[in-house]
């Protein structure tokens, strides 16, 4: 089992009940439980088109026998079933469901960069994944 951390964001929609939605579904993987859930944070977009809503982010820390990869491709189905369309970098999106810390582990493939590239510069991300460390 491995300990691991996963951002939530969202800012089209009902925000949180999408990010309700995504954790409850989270919740259902096999092999994958919820240890500690951050609240929700109100943050302004980073990036990306302008005058794009706010965001609601949160953070999960998950105890998990999920591979990585195998786990970022459940996160991306997970996405698609709840209606996240493709859009430009930086986007609006109903959901966002990144994979922050996994373990100790260190990977930079095409598809999977861990510790998530961004995490450390983005106060979205710190704030909510602060409280559940
Ligand atoms: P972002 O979250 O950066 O705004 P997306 O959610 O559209 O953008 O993700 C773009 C791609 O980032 C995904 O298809 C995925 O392959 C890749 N990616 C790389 N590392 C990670 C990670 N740690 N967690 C989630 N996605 C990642
Ligand atoms: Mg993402």
């Amino acid at each position: 089992m491995a300990i691991c951390y996963l951002g939530i964001g969202s800012n089209l929609g009902n925000r949180r009940k999408n990010i309700k939605l995504a954790i409850k579904k989270i919740s259902a993987l096999k092999e994958n439980r919820i240890i500690k859930e951050a609240r929700l944070f109100e943050t302004l977009p980073v990036g990306g088109p302008s005058g794009q809503p706010d965001y609601l982010n949160t953070a999960l820390k998950i105890k998990t026998n999920i591979p990585p990869l195998t786990l970022l491709k459940k996160l991306k189905k997970i996405e698609i079933e709840m209606g996240r369309v493709p859009s430009v970098r930086f986007g609006p999106r109903i959901i966002d469901l990144d994979i922050l810390l996994y373990g100790d582990k260190v990977i930079n493939s095409r598809k999977l960069t861990i510790p998530h590239p961004r995490m450390f510069k983005r106060d979205f991300v710190l704030k909510p994944l602060k409280e559940v460390l």
